[in-house]
């Protein structure tokens, strides 16, 4: 029976399916709730005696039962997706994963969306791994001083304790790979977090075996200096690749989630060299066939950047082993090769690598063909080689329970596995307003609860209209844009008959000064204002407060500069209007019927974003259009007209903008494009008795 709760907690299935959930609820909801949702530490504090005697009661004995019908169902489900011709087996290399508040390894939007990657291929039973670090302090929590300053705060992580288990080799010895270090060699020791169907491998310098300054690789995430930066990418690409290969697991497609994994290019070319004995020309064709990279950043300056000098100290006693040159390496991750002073760009290096590279939503496409094309001289750039996947959320991840039910009801039992085009979304036309309404209100009433809770926002009124911006506090994304007319934003949130009011969230990254002066001005902006609140250390479990519970999302972000963004998805899902900028995904995912678009002057031939013109413009869509859609309500004192935009959100969201059609986008663009490469290559060498 213990070994069963453990098999449970130890499957992070249960970070989306809520009749797990309920199972670690019924054996103690309060000690779940103050392990911030994490069912080991659940299990640990309960103790075997504990966990068995609550294991007793009958509601228990229920909330077991249906757990394990939901497991067996999902583990059961055949693949949602034709298989490809070739064997595929698809790793998925990320220097963060957000699967769960439970497991901080992850900071933000990049990482969410490669747990969103994970979970949707566990739903469709697609063949993929994740590779990533596992990290002693993760990010670091947001803290606000007594100024409304940020400030971080690093608590160590006890492994155990973590839903993860450390993996073992053949004999059941603990496993560890090496990964070179300059002239050294670092230990690595490999865990292994299951996500449903997929299984993500972390990789974990602190070991005893390791000298101090190799132990602490992996202490915390984003490291800012490229002294220590460098090192955490050599882990994750070098000693990931080679993990899989301690692992038996033969990969057909590698991709490089974001320029962090740039060097699994080079161990792949190491590999096919040294294991399958291929020429220097044969392992650069074959390691090409086989990478798929996506770039995220809409900024050349959003790429990590290693000096040559750092380069050469770090990797050339592994390049000159593995037979690379090192200036040729570095050029490859140079705007202009030869040019020596330059440093080296991940994103080149990954863009020249990749036989598949592509921008995170279309416009975002356009935007990196411009920005990256010197890596093919001589090409239009509307010939750059840069295509686009965009984005999507894993629905069962985000979607409120309350609406989910409704979703049930009215769209299909397996709502969240349909496709685009499924006839079937056409019934949440049929979900009743006032229905919907209940369920939408309850969940405002439970964020509203949350802020107060946390002593913010004491002025919140749950009944009216709630904007939620929340999202990484970087100057670019101008969280302070209606704070540029503070007058009329008081009047905005205060106004006696249709009150605006506004609840922030978000972290800025600790070196990132500018954006922790904005920052400071909106906790100062939440102290003034009794119906704004700011809500510390943003993460999944607030995140899913504020995209479920908020009536509109804000994104005024410069436009173009935004590569995606994913809040306004799971927020859109969830009925929750969109207000943004259209840039990223609302670009293309805008529509008059579903949320609103925020003017804005800039295009590619004129760059320069007018502030006050934009947040002029904001604000009258704030006073007028959105305040009037919310505040007009009917005779039961039903605001069907906002009604029916939350339905159109829904469907046309959920369907277009899921993880799942994301995942399947990567695999009919990317992933069997890939490994049909792959296949004839193989088979073009069958001549060579090394393959
Ligand atoms: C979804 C999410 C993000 C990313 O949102 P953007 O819209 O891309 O800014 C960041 N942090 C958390 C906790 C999230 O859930």
């Amino acid at each position: 029976m213990l070994a069963e709760l453990r098999d449970f907690a130890l499957d992070l299935f249960w970070s989306w399916e809520p009749r797990v959930q309920a199972l670690f609820k019924a054996l103690d909801s309060q000690i779940w709730e103050e392990s911030k949702h994490n069912p080991v530490v659940l299990l640990a504090s309960l103790g075997e005696a504990g966990a068995e005697s609550a294991l007793q009661r009958p509601q228990a004995q229920a909330a077991l039962s249906e757990a394990r019908a939901a497991r067996a169902a999902y583990k059961s489900r055949p693949p949602a997706f034709n298989a490809a011709e070739a064997p595929l087996q698809i790793a998925y290399f990320s220097l963060e994963f957000g699967i769960s508040e439970a497991l901080p390894i992850y900071s933000g939007g990049l990482g969410i969306l490669a747990g969103d990657h994970l979970k949707a291929a566990s739903d469709l039973g697609l063949p993929l791994i994740g590779v990533g670090l596992l990290y002693r302090e993760g990010f670091g929590h947001q803290r606000i001083g007594e100024d409304g300053g940020q400030f971080e705060e690093y608590t160590a992580s006890d492994f155990p304790l973590l839903p993860l288990s450390r993996v073992v080799d053949r004999s059941g010895l603990p496993l560890t790979v090496t990964c070179p270090l300059g002239p050294a060699t670092v230990t690595v020791a490999v865990w292994k977090a299951q996500v449903g169907r997929v299984d993500l491998y972390l990789l974990d310098t602190d070991l005893p075996e390791n000298q101090p300054e190799f132990r602490s690789i992996t202490d915390r995430l984003y490291v800012p200096e490229a002294h220590r930066r460098l090192p955490q990418e050599m882990v994750l690409g070098i000693g990931g690749v080679r993990a899989l290969g301690a692992l038996e697991i033969e990969a057909t497609v590698f991709h490089m989630n974001e320029g962090h994994g740039f060097l699994v290019a080079t161990e792949r070319l190491n590999f096919l060299r040294r294991e399958r004995g291929l020429t220097a020309a044969a392992a650069e064709q074959a390691a090409r066939a086989s990478l798929i990279f996506t770039t995220h950043t809409p900024i050349a300056a959003g790429s990590d950047f290693f000096p040559p000098h750092l380069v050469q100290q770090l990797l050339s006693p592994y390049l000159e082993e593995t037979g690379m040159d090192l200036e040729h390496f570095l050029d490859l991750g140079r705007k202009q090769p030869g040019s020596t002073d330059e440093p080296l760009c991940t994103t080149y290096v990954g863009l020249r690598s990749a036989g598949c590279s592509v921008g995170v939503s279309k416009l975002h496409g356009e935007v990196s063909r411009r920005l990256w094309k010197d890596a093919w001289p001589g090409l239009p750039e509307s010939e750059v080689p840069i295509g686009s996947v965009t984005n999507g959320v894993h629905l069962p991840s985000w979607v409120s329970p309350e609406l989910a039910a409704l979703l049930q009801l009215h769209v299909a039992q397996d709502w969240w596995n349909l496709s685009a085009d499924d006839r079937r979304w056409a019934g949440v036309e049929n979900i009743d307003p006032a229905a919907l309404w209940a369920a939408h209100t309850q969940l405002r009433h439970r964020l509203v609860r949350h802020a107060r809770s946390a002593g913010e926002g004491g002025g919140l009124d749950p009944e009216a209209l709630v904007v939620g911006f929340s999202r990484r506090f970087a100057t670019y994304k101008r969280a302070n844009l209606l704070v540029s007319d503070r007058e009329r934003l008081h009047a905005l949130v205060n106004g006696s008959e249709r009150p605006v009011q506004f609840i922030f969230a978000g972290k800025s990254h600790p070196a990132d000064l500018p954006g922790k002066a904005i920052l400071r001005e909106i906790v100062q902006l939440a102290r003034e204002e009794p119906r704004i609140a700011f809500l510390e250390d943003y993460d999944i479990e607030v995140a899913r407060l504020l995209v479920q519970g908020s009536d509109v999302w804000l994104n005024n972000p410069r436009r173009l500069l935004e590569a995606s963004g994913t809040s306004g998805m799971k927020a859109g899902a969830n009925g929750v209007l969109n207000l943004s900028i259209l840039d990223g995904w609302w670009d293309e995912g805008y529509r008059p019927t579903a949320g609103w678009a925020i003017p804005s002057s800039v295009s590619f031939e004129e760059p320069q974003a007018d502030d006050a013109g934009e947040a002029k413009a904001l604000f009258e869509l704030l006073e007028g259009e959105v305040a009037g859609a919310f505040y007009a309500r009917d005779s039961a004192g039903l605001p069907l007209r906002w009604l029916a935009m939350m339905r159109d959100s829904i469907s046309h969201t959920a369907a277009n903008f899921s993880a799942r059609r994301m995942v399947l986008d990567y695999l009919a663009d990317c992933y069997a494009p890939a490994t049909e490469r792959v296949d004839r290559l193989r088979r073009s060498t069958v001549g060579n008795p090394t393959n």
